[in-house]
């Protein structure tokens, strides 16, 4: 298919747009994303004389905007403020010649040897190289409390916030994987972990399960359900649902000083899924090693390809992977 047929000529789809768009401009090397990924990707390939343009997606910074102070990045032996963190990224880009620009991708044509990729359904890009590197979103509840609790008292990343929880009670919620390597993480922080599970068993797998029932200051809360945080300028209590819609419901009352979202990610690929070889919840797949795509020339890399590790330092790790990968993939075409 197409997808730069003028909109409404394509089945199904309806009559909004009527023009093509123009091709706006043809670059070497087209990224998108501005986390740590995009960032260092857009450092290594205009250092690489790629004169790389990078969009920044909705999320400007990506995900370490929405945390308070980073303190496992190398380099930073007093921490940083993840936003400022970011800022020097951008920075360092743009300081080697990079054209970083806010919008996001909104539809991609993979399907030639030049790539095409469409930026807030205005404008059209053609790239001999692009790297996606659109991060993945940490889900949450969608509770209004949560919402005004981020950044005090609620986060997404134990790894990233545990360490201002020192010796205090911190809740987890989330029965899988990440719940229970955060909670165990957790766990050698806090003097006191809850798991708020919403069935009877954990979904992690039977090693993860181990660990956690072997920390002896995890309590799992077994079929329970977050109703509402509380407290004033930071979260001091939850009210949870015992056996929510069963005969027996009830609330009870816990008084945390964090609650930790671990209830999955979810990866920013659905705009190249018709493309990409993805796993199962959307994770890109990459050749073991590399950044590179079943696609030649679309590499990816960060939280989009990564489920396990998800760090800054790792996004940054296999950013610069990519603008290696890429820069290699031009010099084979001359
Ligand atoms: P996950 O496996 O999808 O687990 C999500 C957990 O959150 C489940 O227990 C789920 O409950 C619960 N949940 C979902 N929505 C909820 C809601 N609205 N309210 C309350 N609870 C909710 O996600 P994940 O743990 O992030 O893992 C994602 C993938 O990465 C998995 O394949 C995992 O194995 C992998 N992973 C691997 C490692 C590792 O190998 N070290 C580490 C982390 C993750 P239900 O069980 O009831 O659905």
């Amino acid at each position: 298919m197409d997808l730069f047929k003028p909109m409404g000529s394509q089945p199904g789809e309806s009559a909004g747009r009527k023009k093509a768009l123009e091709v706006s401009e043809h670059v070497k090397c087209l990224i998108l994303g501005s986390g740590p990924a995009g960032y260092t990707a857009a450092i290594y390939a205009a250092r690489a004389n790629l004169k790389p343009v990078l969009y920044t997606g909705m999320q400007l910074g990506g995900q370490l905007t929405t945390t308070t102070e980073v303190e496992n990045y190398p380099g930073y032996p007093e921490g940083v403020d993840g936003p400022a963190m970011m800022e020097d990224l951008k920075k360092q880009a743009e300081r080697f010649g990079t054209q970083v620009r806010f919008g996001m991708a909104t539809r991609v044509d993979f399907s030639g040897k030049v790539k095409k990729v469409e930026i807030d359904e205005r404008t059209l890009i053609e790239a001999d190289t692009v790297i996606l590197a659109t991060g993945a979103t940490a889900k949450y509840l969608g509770l209004e409390s949560e919402e005004r609790f981020k950044g005090s008292g609620v986060s997404a990343c134990a790894t990233c916030d545990g360490f201002f929880y020192r010796d205090k009670v911190v809740a987890v919620v989330g029965g899988g994987d990440t719940a229970a390597e955060e909670a165990t993480y957790l766990a050698g922080l806090a003097s006191k972990v809850y798991m708020i599970v919403r069935r009877d068993e954990l979904r992690a797998s039977k090693a993860m399960q181990k660990r956690v029932f072997n920390t002896k200051n995890i309590e799992i809360l077994w079929k329970h359900q977050v109703k509402e945080l509380l407290g004033d300028q930071v979260v001091t209590g939850v009210d949870l649902f015992k056996n929510k819609g069963e005969p027996g419901e009830e609330i009870v009352r816990l008084d945390i000083d964090g609650l930790f979202l671990a209830i999955g990610h979810t990866p920013n690929s659905e705009v190249f899924s018709e493309y990409l070889e993805t796993d199962e919840t959307g994770y890109v797949i990459t050749v073991p090693g590399t950044t590179k795509t079943v696609i030649p020339g679309v590499f990816a890399c960060g939280d989009l390809q990564d489920k396990v590790y998800r760090q800054a330092v790792t996004a940054a790790g296999t950013g610069c992977m990519a603008a290696i990968d890429a820069e290699r993939y031009l010099g084979e075409l001359d």
